[in-house]
């Protein structure tokens, strides 16, 4: 049986255009030199694509850049894969979107899409002459992120005269790096210089971003209370410019104090994500050491329920890397105990009022390192359903001004929740 036709025939419960999204973020689509030439106005992938052998090459060359985005008729929004052996394909059709997904070895017509666009922001100018691409800001259709402090300080914590290495086994981001020389990051400082935080600021009040959520993201500090004081820095200088009114903005921090939360609602902040990762104690203790030494679970999780009572319980999420714990020594085993266990976390979180968002994990070692996630199609499909059951017997959906379709580039919560049609 065909792919489409395999999920419709296991998942009846998922609407079509979610079990669509789920294949095209698993299968990807062959590579068609339109998708090279619609870069010239997309989004651009941060990763340029390298033409295989026998693909001629684009004006002239063999890395091109992609879009990054695809935009679907109903809003759907998927990150673009290139796989060469995908069953879909994509190439310009006769539609006022000017794109269609093509499916199948009859290559039949699935749908009209377009891919999100370069905004103007993009390639504006600060004050100072910063490319605003250049402040810390990226975008996901209806979300900014926001990171001006990206270096985590979980990969050098200090002992003795040497530093220890307690990241989260799956994080690469949060690597210090020359990124926080730009940004004048310094580890175990609080402050951000002032002409940082103005600069971001100041693309985020770009007339054309065309987003609604804000979200306010960086590396972990040592220190939770630090940690809450960076981010009151951030929130009130977009509050001096009125942008806490334009925007949702959301922390995504580690877990903070309850004060902290409390003063960064008064700054303007209406949702708060603290990231478990992974819900297993001991998983847990494995694959994120730094949150489990230096915050602990329990604390994690008691900030999580503060935030409920702070933010209220439409505001408040935390994301989990879905199938990280089968990656790696000490990992589970079987991964129907990992599905289970993701769903004993969502029975935990979502009748206290904080929603568990689930992003796929791809491998970071062996042979197919950054190729496949680990969870299969079928258990990212299985998992969702399940909890988009939760979320409806607990009258609880996923807030769309928090998080919508189109900021849920990789996830499929959102795509569960809204109905494009109503
Ligand atoms: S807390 Fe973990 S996931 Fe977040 S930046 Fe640090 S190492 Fe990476």
């Amino acid at each position: 049986m065909e792919l489409l036709e395999r999920l419709a025939d296991r998942f009846p419960q998922s609407p079509d255009r979610v079990r669509l999204k789920a294949a095209l973020l698993y299968a990807g689509v062959r590579y068609d030199q339109s998708l090279a030439e619609a870069a010239d106005w997309a989004f651009p992938n941060y990763m340029p694509y390298m033409l295989p052998p026998g693909e001629p090459a684009f004006r002239g060359q063999r890395k091109v850049n992609l879009p990054y985005l695809v935009r679907g008729a109903d809003d759907t929004q998927v990150r673009l894969r290139v796989k060469p052996d995908s069953p879909f394909s994509i190439r310009p059709d006769d539609s006022a979107l000017g794109f269609g997904l093509f499916y199948g070895p009859d290559d039949r017509h699935l749908t009209s899409l377009t891919f999100e666009p370069r905004l103007p922001w993009v390639d504006a100018l600060t004050a100072d002459g910063t490319s605003m691409r250049s402040t810390g800001l990226s975008q996901h259709g209806d979300m900014l992120v926001l990171n001006v402090a990206p270096g985590c300080e979980y990969f050098v914590v200090p002992e003795g005269e040497k530093t220890r290495n307690l990241s989260c086994s799956f994080c690469l981001y949060g690597l210090p790096d020359k990124r926080m020389d730009a940004l004048g990051q310094k580890l175990y400082e609080v402050g951000l210089p002032a002409a940082t935080v103005k600069r971001v600021v100041e693309a985020c009040g770009h007339p054309e971003t065309a987003a609604t959520q804000l979200y306010l993201v960086g590396g972990s500090m040592l220190d939770m209370r630090k940690e809450g004081a960076r981010y009151l820095q951030i929130a009130e200088a977009l509050q001096s410019q009125g942008l806490h009114e334009r925007y949702y903005v959301a922390a995504g921090s580690g877990a903070l104090h309850r004060d902290d939360m409390l003063r960064l609602k008064d700054a303007g902040v209406r949702g708060a994500c603290f990231n478990m990762e992974v819900w297993d104690a001991a998983q847990f203790a494995r694959v994120c050491p730094g949150k489990d030494k230096v915050v602990g679970r329990e604390r994690w999780i008691q900030s999580l329920e503060e935030a409920v009572e702070v933010f209220g319980p439409d505001n408040v999420m935390t994301a989990f890397v879905g199938g990280v714990e089968l990656d790696g020594e000490g990992a589970m085993a079987d991964p129907r105990e990992a599905l289970e266990s993701n769903i004993e976390a969502a029975e935990y979180f979502i009748p206290r009022g904080v929603q568990t968002i689930y992003s796929l994990h791809w491998k970071v070692t062996g042979k197919n390192r950054g190729e496949e996630p680990v969870y299969s199609l079928e258990l990212l499909l299985e998992l969702n359903e399940r909890l988009a059951a939760i979320r409806k017997r607990e009258g609880r959906l996923i807030n769309p001004a928090f998080f919508s379709r189109r900021s849920a580039y990789m996830q499929l919560e959102p795509d569960y929740d809204e109905d494009p049609t109503a």
